[in-house]
């Protein structure tokens, strides 16, 4: 699931993306007002941390954008004065949530689960199962037959966009954009080192076989048909 995080300050925004990476999320950094307007405006993220006090374009302004566009990704708004003036303000602008820094990281991992949960994503279920896959979403747990199956983060984020989009297959540059970060070059070979990770731990051991190459077009999981 991929996030965006707009933050200024060096050093919040890198200890926010290498927290929320180690919680499983995909990060895309924004580390100025102008980059996380664009990313907001343009990206597929599930959900977006904006700092307010940005030098260039402020957060007020790049969430005024987002709700005037009529997008309603959830948005957690962070604000460095505890005045209620900026709460009440952050919130009549449409954000969902604030936090007033400094704050502890386990509570901003808190509310961004919360509000992924209560949003409007139908597949925010729990736990998602083809076959007798089961990834439990909570614990960032893949198992089959009730047999656990270890996962890197990268492999657990695999794994579930492909499992939520069962049947459909996915050519590698989506692949990149959903799993790996904005920055990240398709045309390496790293999509199919995954794959091929992924389906060891996922397929070798176990029938039926679930995730599959379509030659020249990228990847799918599916039950196979009755015929294979
Ligand atoms: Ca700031």
């Amino acid at each position: 699931m991929k996030l965006l995080v707009v933050e200024d300050e060096a050093k919040t925004a890198d200890y926010l993306r290498q927290g929320l990476s180690e919680a499983g999320f995909v990060v895309d950094l924004a580390r100025n007002g102008l980059d996380g307007h664009h990313l907001a405006m343009t990206g597929d993220h599930e959900l977006i941390v904006l700092d307010v006090m940005l030098p260039d374009v402020d957060g007020w302004r790049i969430l005024r954008a987002l709700r005037e566009a009529g997008r309603d990704v959830p948005v957690l708004f962070l604000t460095a004065r505890d005045s209620i003036d900026d709460r009440v303000k952050g919130l009549e602008l449409g954000a969902d949530d604030y936090l007033v820094k400094p704050f502890a990281f386990t509570e901003l991992l808190a509310r961004v689960r919360t509000l992924l949960r209560r949003g409007r994503n139908p597949a925010l279920a729990e736990k998602l199962q083809v076959a007798d896959l089961v990834l439990d979403l909570p614990r960032r747990r893949a198992s089959r037959g009730g047999t656990r199956i270890n996962l890197s983060n990268k492999e657990f984020a695999l794994l579930e966009l492909l499992v939520r989009r069962q049947g459909e297959v996915l050519p590698r540059s989506l692949i990149a954009s959903q799993v790996w970060d904005m920055n990240f070059d398709s045309d390496t070979n790293v999509i199919d080192v995954a794959i091929r990770r992924l389906r060891a731990k996922v397929d070798d051991a176990f029938s039926p076989k679930l995730i599959r190459t379509v030659r020249g077009m990228g990847y799918t999981l599916d039950l196979p048909d009755a015929d294979d």
